[in-house]
């Protein structure tokens, strides 16, 4: 069996493995990487060489580049029936923003769409002599691991969390006995705080501001952190107004459709019950006006209603932006948190709300990327990608430590299990 890797190598985006059995090429995502002014590609693969694609779940570092597949030739694509609906969503709204620079249209979206084969949590298809098998992963709705079994086996993790949230129960280990392990690194240097005391500490928070009459505004993804920080009031019996605006709407009705992959449905739907759904200009005026707690994206303040709030609540000292994610260097979101300001109308403004971070993470933090790394047999090779090079060198010296080879993998080299 021979990997060769496409993308991720030390860095998170692009992911794109191309794994070749004695009979079969498989190709493992065929992500992008967002980045100004231009979206980065995976290197090249041409789609007649392939037995299978698979995306392992709807991030667009994981699905933006497979729609090219449907440009020419009859390319299989494996994903869950949740992945192709997020990947609807979340490929329209890239061609939205850069469509410029992509080389195909909706077109090939909805040929994707179409054409996508459908697979379910712990279900194994053949291709050629390859046996794959598709294991939750834990990370969004629909997110896999994938299991390659020809004569030598591979496990592919994903993006993955091994702890349970509001949403999700986290990930479905695979099997330990395996050839090699391509694992993310995403986190690997930064620890993550306890879930329950991060939750408590958040919505405390928000009703602190919220009981001054206060607004909340909270910027997050539009898939699965929007509606967990939704589930999270809930649990804690927040009734205060509480209003969900933009693409996150129409996630979070996929979700309700959609029961079988939301583990935390019961309270997702109570949250339900209790959000206002922002959808016009005129309710997103008022909504910006009263207490309560907005929730918006776009995660990093880059755009998406969340922006049109910041620039409304942001000089109200009695308001709040809380931000619920990692926050990547250069975005709006990283320059509020560093120097608190905002710009408004092409000026600097100095933020006089309260700000904060509440790291919520869908991915293994470096204690769960370890303790994951462990459970395998002592020959496994670790190939480490998707995460910084710090990252990745951090995680992959720690898989050395432990006993195993660990593997930085580099462009243009093919590597044998
Ligand atoms: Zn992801
Ligand atoms: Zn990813």
């Amino acid at each position: 069996m021979r990997l060769r890797f496409l993308g991720a190598m030390g860095e998170v985006g692009r992911a794109a493995i191309l794994v070749e059995t004695r009979e079969a090429r498989i190709l493992l995502d065929y992500g992008v990487k967002l980045s100004e002014p231009e979206p980065l590609f995976p290197a090249h693969v041409a789609t007649k060489d392939l037995d299978a694609v698979i995306i392992s779940h709807a991030h667009l570092d994981h699905s933006g580049a497979a729609p090219l597949f449907m440009l020419n030739g009859d390319a299989k694509i494996y994903a869950t029936d949740m992945t192709f609906k997020l990947c609807d969503i979340l490929l329209r709204d890239f061609l939205k923003l850069s469509g410029y620079y992509i080389p195909y249209e909706v077109l090939e979206v909805e040929e994707l769409l179409r054409r996508g084969i459908r697979v379910e949590y712990g279900e194994t298809i053949r291709v050629k002599d390859a046996e794959i098998t598709f294991l939750n992963a834990g990370h969004i709705p629909g997110s896999l691991q994938v299991l390659i079994n020809a004569d030598k086996s591979v496990l592919y993790t994903g993006d993955y969390s091994l702890k349970k949230t509001r949403l999700l129960r986290g990930l479905n280990p695979g099997p330990k006995d395996v050839d090699a392990v391509i694992t993310e690194a995403t986190y690997a240097l930064v620890e993550h705080p306890e879930r329950r005391e991060l939750e408590r500490r958040f919505v405390s928070s928000v009703k602190e501001v919220v009981e001054t009459g206060g607004r909340v505004l909270v910027p997050a993804f539009a898939v699965s952190r929007s509606q967990e920080i939704m589930c999270v009031l809930e649990a804690y019996n927040f009734r205060d107004f509480m209003a969900l605006d933009g693409m996150a709407v129409r996630v979070l009705d996929l979700f309700l459709e959609n029961r079988k992959y939301i583990d935390g449905y019961q309270l997702l739907y109570s949250a339900s019950k209790h959000i206002t759904r922002i959808t016009d200009r005129r309710k997103r005026k008022r909504a910006a006006e009263r207490p309560g707690v907005i929730i918006s994206p776009a995660g990093m303040l880059k755009g998406g209603p969340a922006v049109f709030y910041a620039e409304r609540v942001a000089e109200d000292p009695y308001s709040a932006i809380f931000l619920v994610s990692f926050q990547i260097p250069g975005t709006p979101g990283a320059r509020l948190l560093e120097e608190g300001k905002l710009i408004h109308g092409g000026v600097d403004v100095k933020v006089k709300a309260r700000v904060e971070q509440f790291l919520f993470s869908a991915h293994s933090g470096r204690s769960e990327l370890r303790e994951y790394l462990k459970r395998f047999n002592p020959d496994a090779k670790i190939f480490v990608i998707h995460g910084e090079e710090d990252s990745c060198k951090d995680l992959a010296e720690f898989a050395r430590k432990a006993g195993y080879e660990a593997i930085l993998p580099e462009k243009g080299r093919s590597y044998e299990i």
